[in-house]
């Protein structure tokens, strides 16, 4: 049974009164992007109507105000993950940025010649292609955490991959096809034991578990906001102080500094050294009234609703002919079903699911590396979050058995 009252808090959000095709929408694409509530959105038009200026540059009233804003939400946004303090706690635009930063900040200075990255087969491609990218330029080598048969990662096979060169393990804390919660603390601790540091990808995680990056013992840790009800455009890397205080900076330009010469610089401190140029004022204001419109539900609550939809549509799918459903079974679960309908290809799957009014995304979902190792090229995915109800699943189960059955008749 759901624990949340998911009745309530859909008022906060008008676009989940749509129609589509004539139909109530059912938004089933969360893992992708959530939905807003009005309170990040008014945040947002307040923020432009009444204290709109530019950030950290002027004397000024307006200035002084945005200011405030947006380091309030800086304290915010930490405290949400646990993060000992605000200034390591950077905003990016979104996880590929800020892990893009690690790679080539944090990797161009710590990688050379046969140094070993730890990946694993199940990531999404913004925490493969930055590696590979920092890999090219430093010659270091990227090994990949092979999946157990019930699709979890393989922390025994991690533990064979480690030795005295591994100066990487990069993990996702929730993946985004499978919806298993990943035991980060574990592999922080093989990472920790042979001196590498700890990645972790809480693109899935943040919006939908409590997330705590100090007993996680991440190293870095990166998420997007659009994801958590928060707007496009805001995302955020934590990372320990003294490793973000060793290096160099991503981007150059203005904001990020301390003395500018003609042919050299200083830097600022954290977290300024990271954040070059004007940032994205309103939405890293948008993304701390996610934070508290989250934290006013609950992240437990979030998760334990989104665990038992998901349990409830794995119930229910379960026993539908010609569905095949993907990732593990278990407490380690959250709310994402991917799944593939024998002989109809996932696009025509969503494609009949959105004239019932259902959004769900079909495809690789950025993951063509697990697409291989499940033996598919792509699948169908539901992703459900704290406004989704037991009613939106049943529409689903019976949305998908009309479109099987109006597929089959074509075979
Ligand atoms: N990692 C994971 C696990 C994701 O699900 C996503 C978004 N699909 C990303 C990284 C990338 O997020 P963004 O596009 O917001 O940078």
């Amino acid at each position: 049974m759901v624990l949340l009252n998911p009745s309530t808090l859909r008022q906060d959000f008008p676009i989940l009164s749509r129609q589509i095709h004539g139909k109530p929408l059912i938004y089933f694409d969360n893992a992708a992007s959530s939905q807003k509530p009005r309170q990040v959105v008014e945040a947002m038009v307040a923020y432009y109507y009444q204290h709109h200026a530019n950030v950290h540059r002027g004397a000024h009233t307006l200035s002084v105000e945005a200011t405030e804003l947006y380091e309030e939400a800086r304290r915010k946004v930490a405290r949400f993950i646990n993060a000992p303090n605000p200034e390591s706690l950077l905003f990016t635009r979104n996880t590929t940025e800020a892990l893009n930063l690690v790679a080539q900040s944090w990797g161009r200075q710590n990688l050379k010649d046969g140094d070993e990255i730890i990946v694993s087969e199940a990531e999404h491609h913004a925490n493969l292609i930055p590696w590979q990218l920092i890999a090219e330029r430093t010659g270091a080598v990227i090994k990949a955490v092979r999946l157990t048969p019930e699709q979890r990662l393989d922390l025994e096979h991690c533990q064979s991959l480690l030795s005295s060169r591994t100066k990487v393990v990069a993990i996702a804390h929730m993946s985004n096809i499978l919806g298993v919660v990943n035991p980060i603390r574990r592999f922080a601790d093989l990472a920790h034991s042979v001196g590498a540091v700890m990645v972790v990808d809480g693109a899935q995680a943040v919006p939908h578990l409590p997330v705590d990056v100090q007993a996680l013992g991440a190293d870095f840790y990166a998420f997007s906001g659009h994801k958590m009800c928060g707007p496009t455009g805001a995302g955020a890397l934590w990372a320990r102080a003294e490793l973000l205080r060793a290096m160099p900076p991503f981007l150059g330009g203005g904001e990020m500094i301390r003395k500018v010469y003609i042919d050299h610089s200083t830097y600022a401190d954290i977290p300024m050294r990271f954040e070059a140029g004007t940032p994205n004022i309103a939405e890293v204001i948008g993304l701390g009234a996610a934070v508290d419109y989250l934290s006013g539900i609950g992240m437990q609550a979030i998760f334990e609703h989104d665990q038992a939809l998901a349990r409830y549509a794995l119930e229910r799918l379960e026993g539908l002919e010609g569905i095949t459903l993907y990732g593990p079974r278990g407490d380690d679960r959250g709310g994402i079903i991917p799944f593939n309908l024998q002989g109809i290809h996932p696009h025509d799957v969503a494609t009949a699911l959105d004239s019932e009014g259902i959004a769900v995304r079909a495809g690789h979902h950025c993951a063509q590396p697990l697409m291989r190792a499940l033996g598919v090229q792509s699948t169908a995915r539901a992703s459900f979050y704290f406004y989704n109800t037991e009613d939106e699943v049943e529409r689903f189960v019976e949305a998908l058995v009309k479109a099987r059955d109006f597929f089959a008749t074509f075979a």
